[in-house]
C-alpha cells in the first residue's frame, strides 16, 4: 500500500513537528494549560491543532494524517473543504474546533441526521475530554433543559434542522426561560456541507401555525382537475409561459415538465368558471386550482411522494429519502391529500421562516466539509462567500469509473443491472446499487427477488440500522440496493476477499439530478486507495432525461436495445441535463436567497425589538408611548384604573401587557410573512416589466412593514383595552 501523502504547507509542517515533540511527553496537562496563554495567533493555532491531533492519537487511537491536518487548518480559515469519502473528515473537526475555542468562540458541529450527531459525539468525546473542553449534543429528542446545557458547551454536535428550528423558536418564546440558544452563533463546522448548503437550501425552514382551511374546496378542485385533458402540445412546450398565453391550443391544460409547471388553457379557464359558477377566477381559486393541477399532473406517487397509513409522505428528490413530517407549503400538500383521498390537514400559516443561506449568516463565521463540492464552486463563492479547498487524498485513488451504458427501455436496463450484479458477486465482489428514487429501488428489489439475488433494500429513514447495513456492504458476495442518501456518512469497508476480487462495484441505476450526487455515489467505493469500480446505467425512459429527448430521436432509438457508446448524442445528454437542472436549481436558490435577504432585514428589526421586550420588565412608559401614538391615552388610563379597581397591582398588569405585546407582534408578523409571500408571487408575474423583481420587491416590502408595525400597536391596544 502507498505511503501516507506528505503535505508541503508550512503550517502543516510546523504542526507535524510539534506533534513529534508531544508524542514524547508522558502527560499533556502542562502543554494544555500553556497553550491558552499563547498570544500569537498563528503560534497558538499550530500548538492547538498539534495538541488535538495528539489527544486523538492517545484516546481513540486515530493519528490524523497530514492531509487531515491540512484540512483542519483550511477549515479554521473558514474554507469549505472537499475531501473524498472515507478520508476521515470526522476526525478533522476536533482540531479545528479546539483552535476556535481557544480563540474564545463556541463551536457548533452540524451534520445531516441525529444518528451521525450521536455517533460523532460519542466517538470524539474522549478527545475533547482530554483537551479539557466541554462538549454536548442535541437531537430531535433532546429536552429543553438538556438543550440549553448543550448549547452552553464549548462544542455542540447538532443537526442543521435542529439549529434552524431552535433559532426560530427562540424568537417566538413567550418567556426568557424558554430561549435555548439566544444569540450564541460563533463558529459552525458543517459536515456534509453540500447536502446542507445546497440540497437542503432549496426550501426554507418553516415553523407553522395552524389555521382553518376550506378542505371541501380542495376536494372540489381535485375533482375538477380530474375532468381535464392535457393539450397535445404538451411535449413541445419549451419555455416558461403564463396563464392565458395559450388562446389557440387544444385541451384544457398545458404541461411543461421541464419547468414542473401546468397552466390552464383558455378552454380550461372557461371550464373552471362554469364548474365553480363564477365570472372570473379570483386569486384564491386560481391558487387552489394551480395546486390541484400540480398535484394531478406533476407530483407522482412513488416518485415524489408515497401514501402510507392515510398520510402523504414526501420523497426528497435529491436523496430519494422519505421525509416524514415534512409538508409542501402553500396548500400544495392539501391538494395532494385531496387527490389521494386521504384526510386533509388544516392548512398552516408560516409563523416564522428562515432559509439556510440566512441562518448561516447568523454565525460570525463557518466552514464546511464534504466529499463532493468542487462542481458547486461558483455557488459557494457567490451565495456564501466561501472558498473551496480541495484536499488531496491520503493514498492515490485507483477506482475505475466506467462509461455509462445506455438502453432504450427501462426493462432492458434493469436486466443488464441484474446481469452485472450477478457477474460481480460470482467473482466474489460486493455490489452497491444506488438509485435516485424509492420507486426505482423497489422495482429493482422485486426483480432481484424474482431472480433469487439476496440483497438488502435501504430507502426508509432508519439511520441506525441503515448504517449497520452499509457498514456490512463491503463483504464478499453482498448486495445492497439503496437510495443515494441512505447511510450517508458511514463508510464501506471491504473485506480481503472482496479486495482480491476487485473491490466494491457501485452501480448507478439512474443518474441523479446533479453530477455532484452522482460523484457522491461513486465515492462510496475506492476509499483509502481501495480497488473498486463504478458504472451508471441509463434508459431513455428515465425520468431525468426523458423530457429532454426529441420525439424523433426517441422513436429511432427504441428500435435498438443498447445504444452505442459512440453515439454522439448519448454521451452528451447527461451532461446537458445536469447543466440545465443545475442552472435551474441555482437560480431557484439564488431567488430564494435574494428575496429572503429583504425579509431578513425586517426580521432583524422585529426580532431585536422582541428580544428587548422579552428580556426586560415591561415599563409603563412603553405602554403609554404606544397609547399616545395611537391617540388612545384616555382609554388607556381608564383601563388601567379599571384593572386596579379589580385589585390587580401594577406589576401584574404590566406582566400581562408584556405577554399581549409579544403575542401581537407574533400575530402581525405572521400576517406580514403571508403578505410578503403574496407580494413575491406578484413580483414574479411582473418580471417581464423593466424593473428587476427583487428591487421592486424591496421597494414594496418596506411600506408593508411600516403598516405591520402600526397593526401591532393597534392590536396591542385593542387587547389591553378589552374588559
Ligand atoms: P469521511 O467522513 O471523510 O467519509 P470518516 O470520518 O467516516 O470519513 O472516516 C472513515 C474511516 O477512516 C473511519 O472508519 C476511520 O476509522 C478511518 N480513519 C480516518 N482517519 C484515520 C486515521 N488518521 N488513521 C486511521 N484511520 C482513520
Ligand atoms: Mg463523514
Amino acid at each position: 500500500m502507498a505511503e501516507a501523502r506528505q503535505v508541503k504547507n508550512r503550517i502543516v509542517q510546523a504542526v507535524l513537528r510539534e506533534c513529534q515533540k508531544l508524542k514524547e511527553k508522558d502527560d499533556l496537562t502542562d502543554e494544555l494549560e500553556h497553550v491558552r496563554d499563547i498570544k500569537n495567533k498563528k503560534e497558538r493555532l499550530i500548538k492547538s491543532v498539534a495538541l488535538a491531533s495528539e489527544a486523538s492519537r492517545r484516546t481513540i487511537n486515530i493519528e490524523p494524517y497530514p492531509v487531515q491536518i491540512l484540512a483542519s487548518i483550511k477549515m479554521y480559515q473558514g474554507h469549505v473543504i472537499e475531501m473524498k469519502t472515507g478520508e476521515g473528515k470526522t476526525f478533522v473537526s476536533p482540531m479545528t474546533a479546539f483552535a476556535k475555542v481557544l480563540d474564545g468562540q463556541k463551536v457548533h458541529v452540524l451534520t445531516v441526521n441525529d444518528y451521525l450527531v450521536e455517533r460523532d459525539y460519542t466517538l470524539l468525546l474522549p478527545v475533547y475530554e482530554m483537551l479539557g473542553l466541554s462538549v454536548g449534543y442535541i437531537t430531535t429528542e433532546t429536552p429543553i433543559e438538556e438543550r440549553k446545557k448543550a448549547y452552553k458547551c464549548d462544542v455542540c454536535y447538532i443537526t442543521n434542522s435542529e439549529v434552524g428550528f431552535d433559532y426560530l423558536k427562540d424568537h417566538l418564546a413567550m418567556h426568557p426561560d424558554s430561549v435555548v440558544c439566544n444569540g450564541k452563533y460563533d463558529f459552525a463546522i458543517i459536515d456534509e456541507a453540500d447536502s446542507i448548503l445546497i440540497d437542503e437550501a432549496r426550501t426554507p425552514l418553516i415553523i407553522s401555525a395552524d389555521t382553518e382551511l376550506i378542505s371541501g374546496f380542495c376536494i372540489s378542485c381535485a375533482k375538477f382537475v380530474k375532468t381535464l385533458e392535457l393539450s397535445k402540445e404538451t411535449e413541445e412546450l419549451e419555455d416558461t409561459v403564463y396563464v392565458g398565453e395559450f388562446p389557440n391550443v387544444d385541451g384544457d391544460a398545458i404541461l411543461n415538465l421541464k419547468y414542473g409547471q401546468v397552466y390552464l388553457t383558455e378552454n380550461g379557464v372557461k371550464k373552471a368558471e362554469d364548474y365553480f359558477n363564477v365570472d372570473h377566477l379570483d386569486k384564491f381559486i386560481l391558487h387552489s386550482l394551480n395546486n390541484a393541477l400540480i398535484a394531478r399532473f406533476i407530483k407522482k406517487k412513488g416518485i415524489d411522494y408515497i401514501v402510507r397509513r392515510n398520510e402523504i409522505i414526501i420523497v426528497d428528490n435529491a436523496t430519494g429519502r422519505l421525509t416524514e413530517g415534512r409538508t409542501w407549503s402553500d396548500g400544495l400538500h392539501q391538494a395532494v391529500q385531496a387527490k389521494e383521498g386521504v384526510e386533509i390537514d388544516a392548512a398552516s400559516e408560516t409563523a416564522a421562516s428562515i432559509t439556510y443561506q440566512c441562518l448561516f449568516r447568523q454565525y460570525k463565521d463557518f466552514c464546511g466539509m464534504t466529499g463532493t463540492v468542487k462542481t458547486e464552486r461558483r455557488e459557494f463563492r457567490k451565495i456564501y462567500k466561501k472558498k473551496i479547498s480541495v484536499i488531496p487524498t491520503n493514498r492515490p485513488v485507483i477506482r475505475q469509473d466506467l462509461p455509462d451504458r445506455i438502453f432504450a427501455r427501462k426493462e432492458e436496463k434493469y436486466q443488464a443491472i441484474l446481469e452485472e450484479t450477478r457477474k460481480a458477486i460470482d467473482k466474489g465482489r460486493a455490489v452497491l446499487v444506488g438509485t435516485a428514487s424509492v420507486l426505482t429501488s423497489e422495482e429493482l428489489s422485486d426483480i432481484f427477488d424474482e431472480n433469487d439475488i439476496g440483497h438488502d433494500l435501504l430507502n426508509a429513514k432508519l439511520h441506525r440500522r441503515e448504517a449497520e447495513i452499509i457498514a456490512e456492504a463491503g463483504s464478499s458476495g453482498n448486495v445492497v440496493i439503496a437510495t443515494n442518501m441512505a447511510g450517508r456518512g458511514t463508510d464501506i469497508k471491504i473485506d480481503e476477499k472482496t479486495r482480491a476480487a476487485g473491490g466494491l462495484l457501485v452501480i448507478g441505476a439512474e443518474h441523479n439530478e446533479a453530477k455532484r450526487i452522482d460523484n457522491q455515489l461513486r465515492g462510496r467505493c475506492g476509499r483509502q486507495g481501495d480497488p473498486g469500480s463504478t458504472q451508471f446505467f441509463v434508459s431513455l425512459e428515465d425520468r431525468l432525461i426523458n423530457p429532454y429527448l426529441s420525439k424523433s430521436y426517441y422513436e429511432e432509438m427504441k428500435k435498438v436495445k443498447e445504444i452505442e457508446k459512440k453515439d454522439p448524442f448519448s454521451g452528451n445528454i447527461i451532461r446537458r441535463v445536469h447543466k440545465r437542472i443545475g442552472l435551474q436549481y441555482y437560480s431557484n436558490r439564488k431567488d430564494l436567497f435574494d428575496y429572503d435577504k429583504v425579509n431578513q432585514v425586517q426580521m432583524r428589526v422585529i426580532y431585536n425589538e422582541r428580544e428587548k421586550i422579552l428580556n426586560d420588565d415591561m415599563d409603563r412608559e412603553t405602554v403609554e408611548r404606544i397609547a399616545k401614538e395611537m391617540n388612545m391615552k384616555k382609554e388607556f388610563h381608564e383601563a388601567m384604573k379599571r384593572k386596579k379597581d379589580e385589585g390587580k397591582d401594577t406589576v401584574t398588569i404590566l406582566q400581562e401587557q408584556k405577554k399581549v405585546l409579544l403575542k401581537s407582534i407574533d400575530k402581525e408578523w405572521r400576517k406580514h410573512l403571508q403578505d410578503l409571500e403574496a407580494l413575491k408571487r406578484n413580483e414574479y408575474l411582473k418580471a417581464y416589466g423593466n424593473m428587476d423583481p427583487v428591487t421592486q420587491y424591496r421597494l414594496d416590502a418596506y411600506p408593508l412593514f411600516a403598516e405591520m408595525v402600526v397593526r401591532v400597536k393597534k392590536e396591542f391596544m385593542k387587547e389591553i383595552l378589552k374588559e
